[in-house]
């Protein structure tokens, strides 16, 4: 029998001794947690932390990745001054563009470094090169430099933050394996080590790409795959006086440098990626001995890599190498992190950094350890939260074929509306191979394949956006939006998310999570937010009753994961144990039939009447469609008269067929999402995601309606009421006269020469003839009429805050 060193109980325990666990670790004893234990079944830092290549650069792809790096770097620069010095050097880093496109990519991350006052600037290839003078600029476009970027010793930055939390009396134990964590009532309870039992309310489980192992002990799955990842480090060959070299990276050649001592590290990301202990067919394994240890080099694989970085920088192909590493490190299948609580309460995850875990480990501690204390996110962490995966995740094949498509377009340039590929189709509603016979070019969102335009519809080319929004754009949208506005339009939105709550206790609950009042009698269709205790919008989504105790709530296809479980979360943490939460997104179609016309053409296939008093606005009913049963709600997210339907999967493809053929005389269309967005835009429909997020309140969000306030209590009141007091910024419409000048998202605006903020959404109006932008800004500089600048690609555009909405101000159509 094992005797028990370990204490018996722990508020936290952390899993996990690299720079992610150390991180969390050191936060949260930042953040005043007193009862911290972290265990690595090694050494600490014996996972993927020892062998990395350490490099530290801040500015990523989404902001508050972004903001995070930014924090890595500060606590860095701070450590460096401490006991315990993590090797810290502030060289700067450079990234060359090798293509035009690069180079766009490289003014706009300019654009938006400003909005985050970060030092990015474009410098000539012969100032780079006098940065970095080992470099050949044969091919090189351009570049750009900054400053605060630098590279650190992962494991002393491991050893540092241990350290550091140690101070703060975290315990560490090494050589501690956990082999099972229990659960009592849907929380974890206590963590099973062999050298004893822990009793504890909080796991986190920062085990990097062994993080899949420790969530099966609690069937959780992580969708994390080991990939093989490898860099040369060359013999010294500098002068060691010599002006020691920025951080290099060249995406277009797929690599990266950086000096080591006075040699280079040089790596990079092959285009024949390899994954390790995981495959097709099974789920990752990872031997049990497998700590402090390498893969077997690989040349054959890292031949392109190596020859890419000889034309880069001549000088590889003459120096001796005096170190290969093959290191696995856990990548997700989008190339961001798993972060968050999962289904199971407490138990949370801080792993899976896709090569980017150094730079990211101070920001990762730091949102890990305020979710865990704050019991909910403290930014807006969608873009990495564990619950954007969805079910499809659970299968080897779909998982590895991401991951594998992902690892090797790491350096790729994504452009919008641009497409995963793999893995693909998954799941398609009813009427798939319809749509495929009438020309529907797809999209793929939380592995349903969903219709972006069908492109036989042919609109006007000259109305081509300018730079990358160009380049997956389709004429075929603006059919689709005009026949919407002026006709009808038929959207397949089946891939909606929804789930039945259903009990005793279900209207109590659902008026305690929800916002607004979503009890209002059977056949009431209700907008709400469900927010969280900061008055953050955590869920945006319709509810409808359906019976006495029994509601449907309808969210967008990538939230199930997301919205349901922060009901299971409500439920579990107050105590509404009775009330049943079904997700019943594949039992049912759901088609929109929208647009001036979709009442004579639902008329024609119902007794129902569906005149404006019989079938009012935001009302529902069970009723007859040509002879099938079907839900039928009055409601619409592109700001026109239409009803969402929704029927039995089985009946699905006749529905269609008959509402389509209904409607023929009438103008009807079968449209996409693509004029989804452009018609929402218009209408000024918020997109959780998009506009909103847990970071936003309804109040700034101009959701102010959807809140009632006059309700005795719901979750985050008392926050609600204390943001409507003290708005700081609102969320606005900028409208721009040159249809084809549309931003996209994060690029800077500035009033009076002064950056205010960074656009969240953006888009094309084909009504009003105008691009369109949503954005937060001061609440001072708001007011509509206010002329602002917008930066696209490095030139300032001239856009309008303008009154919103911006199409059907006083809901004419809607309630028509
Ligand atoms: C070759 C290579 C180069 C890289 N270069 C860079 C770079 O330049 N810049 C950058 O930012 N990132 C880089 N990275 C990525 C970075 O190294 C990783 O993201 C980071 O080290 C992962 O840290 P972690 O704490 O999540 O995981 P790990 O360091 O793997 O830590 C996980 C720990 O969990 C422990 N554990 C697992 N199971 C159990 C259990 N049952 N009980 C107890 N303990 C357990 C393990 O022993 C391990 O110590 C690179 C990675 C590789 C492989």
């Amino acid at each position: 029998m094992s005797v028990s060193v370990v204490p018996t109980r722990a508020k936290i325990v952390i899993i996990g001794g690299g720079v992610g666990g150390t991180s969390v670790a050191y936060h949260l004893a930042e953040l005043g947690e007193k009862e911290v234990i972290l265990l690595d079944r090694n050494e600490l830092t014996s996972g993927s932390t020892f062998h990395s290549a350490g490099l530290v650069g801040q500015l990523r792809a989404d902001p508050t990745l972004t903001l995070m790096n930014m924090h890595s770097v500060d606590l860095y620069r701070k450590l460096q001054e401490s006991d315990t010095p993590p090797s810290w050097r502030e060289c700067g880093s450079i990234k060359l563009a090798s293509t035009p496109e690069r180079m766009q990519e490289i003014r706009r991350q300019i654009g938006w470094a400003k909005s985050f006052g970060l030092d990015l600037h474009e410098i000539s290839p012969q100032e780079a090169q006098n940065l970095f003078p080992l470099i050949d600029l044969e091919g090189v476009v351009g570049a750009c430099y900054m400053a605060s970027d630098g590279q650190v010793d992962p494991s002393q930055l491991a050893m540092a933050l241990a350290a550091g939390a140690r101070k703060s009396g975290v315990q560490i134990f090494t050589h501690t394996r956990v082999l099972e964590i229990k659960t009592k009532n849907g929380r974890v309870s206590s963590v099973v080590t062999d050298k004893g039992e822990i009793e504890c309310d909080i796991v986190v489980n920062c085990g990097g790409m062994y993080a899949p192992q420790i969530g099966r002990m609690v069937n959780v799955r992580i969708p994390i795959i080991p990939m093989s990842h490898q860099y040369l480090i060359t013999d010294n060959f500098m002068d060691p006086d010599a002006a020691f070299l920025p951080s290099l990276r060249d995406p277009d050649n797929l690599i990266y440098f950086r000096q080591e001592v006075s040699g280079l590290l040089m790596g990079g990301y092959e285009r024949n990626s390899q994954a390790w202990s995981a495959d097709y067919n099974s789920l990752d394994d990872i031997p049990a001995n497998f700590n402090s240890m390498l893969l077997p080099d690989d040349w054959d694989r890292f031949y392109d890599i190596a020859e890419a970085s000889q034309r880069r920088v001549p000088k590889m192909a003459e120096i001796g190498i005096k170190n290969f590493i093959n290191g696995p490190e856990g990548f997700t299948p989008d190339n961001e992190f798993c972060l968050g609580e999962t289904s199971v309460g407490g138990f949370y995850v801080a792993a899976g950094f896709c090569a980017h875990g150094i730079a990211g480990a101070g920001g990762i501690g730091k949102v890990v350890a305020e979710w865990i204390v704050a019991g909910e996110p403290t930014m807006d962490l969608w873009h990495m939260d564990i619950k954007r995966f969805g079910a499809s995740y659970e299968s080897p094949d779909f998982t590895l074929q991401r991951i594998t498509e992902n690892y090797e377009q790491y350096y790729d340039i994504h452009y919008p509306g641009e497409e995963r590929t793999s893995a693909r189709p998954k799941f398609v509603s009813p009427v798939y191979e319809w749509h495929k016979a009438h020309g529907a070019v797809f999209g793929e969102k939380a592995s349903w394949e969903r219709v972006n335009y069908y492109s036989n519809n042919i609109g006007d080319d000259t109305m081509r956006p300018r730079g990358w929004l160009g380049k997956y754009w389709s004429s075929a949208v603006q059919v689709e939006h005009h026949a919407t506005r002026n006709t009808a339009g038929l959207f397949d939105e089946s891939s909606f998310a929804k789930a039945q709550i259903s009990g005793s206790r279900a209207a109590e609950f659902l008026n305690y999570v929800c916002a607004n009042n979503v009890v209002k009698g059977i056949g009431k269709t209700v907008y709400t937010q469900a927010l969280n205790s900061k008055a953050g919008i955590e869920s945006d989504y319709t509810v409808t009753q359906t019976d006495t105790e029994k509601f449907m709530i309808v969210t967008g296809t990538a939230f199930a994961i997301h919205d349901f479980g922060w009901l299971e979360k409500m439920r579990r943490e107050f105590n509404f144990a009775s009330v049943e939460i079904e997700n019943i997104t594949r039992e049912l179609t759901c088609y929109a039939i929208m647009g001036p016309n979709s009442r004579a053409i639902l008329q024609s296939l119902t007794n129902t009447d569906l005149n404006h008093t019989a079938f009012p606005f935001m009302t529902s009913q069970e009723i007859e469609i040509a002879g099938i049963k079907v839900r039928a709600t009055r409601i619409t997210y592109v700001g026109e008269l239409g009803w969402e339907i929704y029927a039995p999967v089985v009946e699905g493809l006749t529905l269609w067929e008959k509402i389509i053929d209904a409607g023929k005389a009438l103008g009807l269309i079968a449209c996409g999402y693509r004029a989804i967005e452009s018609l929402r835009l218009e209408k000024g429909y918020r997109a959780w995601a998009g506009e909103i997020n847990s970071e936003t309140n309804p109040y700034e969000a101009g959701l102010g309606f959807a809140v009632a306030l006059t309700k005795e209590n719901f979750h985050g009141k008392v926050a609600c009421l204390a943001a409507k007091e003290s708005l700081k910024r609102k969320l606005v419409a900028i409208t721009f006269d040159d249809i084809t000048s549309v931003p996209f998202g994060s690029e800077p605006i500035r009033i009076n020469n002064k950056v205010v903020g960074r656009i969240k959404t953006g888009g094309q109006g084909y009504t009003i003839g105008k691009a369109i932008a949503y954005a937060y800004i001061p609440i001072e500089e708001s007011e509509p009429g206010r002329t602002v600048e917008v930066e696209l690609f490095g030139h300032w555009v001239q856009g309008l805050i303008a009154i919103e909405p911006l199409f059907d101000p006083i809901n004419e159509r809607v309630r028509s």
